[in-house]
């Protein structure tokens, strides 16, 4: 019998460690609800065969999972290393050329043409997450000519990150265009967008998903120029990610924790679910336990109030997957449980002036859900937008998303606090109250006695008509 999803969400990055189906349906086991198909990695028919897996081990277990693809958006890497890998001492000049040339000795080229055009003197070159740096101190014609100040063995493919130039590449690459067309087609529950800087790269986005699609859009902002247009970033997406691998190469590294808890404060109080990624269990990746730090990360990154904690290599390739995700699970349950008992400032807006209605109503159930020491809020939501803004006040009882739809099913899997219920199409508020409890009984989410409130609509499969909180008490009927 499925029983409540765990409030704060793990994210898994499926790979080589994790597709079969006996190990997804470990993870899933161990509380994952999201997994992440990474495009940087693998091939379409990898991935197929991965979501297969995963649809297939969500249905027989009855847990809704919802997966979400990782575009790789403009990353720049360089071109194969000729003999795989190349020394640099510090000190050494290197030069960047144009073209797909093999690297090799100390001529450097990249998979970004306009490279050489668009990094000036003065700004920093940084290759493989940092580990070897180089100063441009000469942009010439063709080339530009580099003073390595942190040197390290680079090799093919490694990734070049640009902290302090504002480079024209395009958002999307044909490669990200074929991976977000598959991606419509599996219909997968999210797309993330990597190294977004502006609101029109989302838009380049949304415009290839169409209007009628229902895969949700996470933003990760992982590039210096993104922290410039948050707010507007976060009010175009369905999710946003704490990129911090890249951030904290874009950027001063010990600033990002600082900027981890901007991002999902304001996250929190746009009512858009946010996930904290990368290195938060880094260690296991080939050691069974984790270091203290990264216990510690984890949960903060839950009492800063993410919705979602992210496991990337540790669960894609690292040695031990399962116990990465126990450990994450282990950690949340006692953070969640010190937060009932301290709980965060109230930190959303009363009223969104998005949809001041809706928002309103679901205050009035948060606030009755309070007086009345309510078991749990039960939200009956056709697009799962009332979900949300149940979701975004961070009671310490569950909410319960209820809705028809398939897809809106799965994308509450990401949402902090939300335990999704399938229901079929129901008439009216009274007719869905019965049919609720009777749910919520077999379920063993509440008992009769128990009081509950509902959010719904006396307009029921009208998006956008919630307009009701009631007050129910389980066998009163
Ligand atoms: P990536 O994104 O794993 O796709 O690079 C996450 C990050 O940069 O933190
Ligand atoms: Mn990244």
């Amino acid at each position: 019998m499925p029983s409540l999803l765990n409030r704060t969400k793990v994210v898994a990055t499926i790979g080589p460690a994790t597709n079969t189906p006996e190990r997804l349906a470990d993870l899933i086991d161990s509380g994952v609800s999201v997994c992440r198909l990474n495009f940087s990695h693998g091939t379409l028919d990898d991935h197929s065969q991965a979501l297969r897996a995963i649809r297939t081990v969500s249905e027989s277990l009855k847990r809704p999972v919802a997966v979400l693809g990782d575009l790789c958006g403009p990353k720049i890497r360089l071109n194969a290393v000729a003999g795989g890998h190349i020394q640099l001492q510090p000190g050494q000049a290197v030069r960047f050329a144009r073209g797909e040339a093999e690297c090799s000795g100390s001529v450097l080229t990249t998979n970004y043409a306009s490279l050489v055009d668009e990094v000036q003197a003065g700004d920093r070159i940084l290759i493989d997450d940092g580990l070897v740096r180089l100063l441009v101190t000469d942009s010439r014609e063709n080339e530009l000519i580099c003073a390595c100040t942190v040197g390290g063995v680079i090799s093919s493919r490694k990734g070049v990150n640009l902290p302090d130039s504002n480079i024209a590449v395009a958002a999307l690459t044909e490669k990200d265009r074929r991976d977000a067309r598959w991606a419509i087609e599996s219909g997968l529950d999210y797309l993330a967008l990597s190294f977004v800087r502006r609101p029109e790269d989302v838009a380049e986005l949304r415009a290839l998903l169409g209007k009628s699609t229902q895969t949700g859009v996470v933003v990760k902002i992982e590039k210096r120029e993104a922290l410039d247009h948050l707010d507007a970033l976060i009010a175009d997406a369905d999710g946003v990610m704490v990129a911090r691998g890249d951030l904290g190469v874009e950027m001063d590294v010990w600033r990002v924790p600082l900027v981890q808890k901007d991002i999902t404060l304001r996250a929190r109080v746009a009512g858009v679910p946010v996930i904290i990624a990368t290195q938060m269990l880094q260690s296991m990746i080939t050691n069974a336990t984790p270091t203290r730090a990264e216990v510690s990360d984890i949960a903060n990154a839950i009492l800063d109030g993410a919705d979602a904690i992210m496991l990337s290599a540790e669960t894609a390739s690292g040695a031990y997957p399962s116990l990465a995700v126990d450990m994450m699970d282990k950690v949340a349950r006692v953070t969640e449980d010190y937060l009932r008992i301290h709980p965060p400032e109230p930190h959303a807006p009363v009223v969104s002036a998005v949809s001041p209605m809706t928002s309103a109503i679901a205050h009035a159930a948060v606030q009755a859900a309070r007086d009345i020491n309510a078991r749990l809020v039960a939200v009956w939501s056709a697009t799962g937008a009332t979900v949300r803004m149940v979701a975004q006040h961070r009671l310490s009882i569950p909410v319960v998303g209820l809705t028809t739809d398939e897809r809106v099913y799965r994308k509450m899997a990401l949402w902090y606090g939300v335990t999704p219920i399938r229901v079929d199409p129901i008439g009216n508020p009274a007719e869905m109250t019965k049919l609720l409890e009777r749910r919520i009984l077999q379920l063993g989410f509440a008992r009769p006695g128990d009081l509950i409130v509902v959010v719904t609509s006396t307009r029921p499969t009208t998006p956008g008509a919630t307009d009701t909180t009631l007050v129910h008490r389980i066998g009163a009927m």
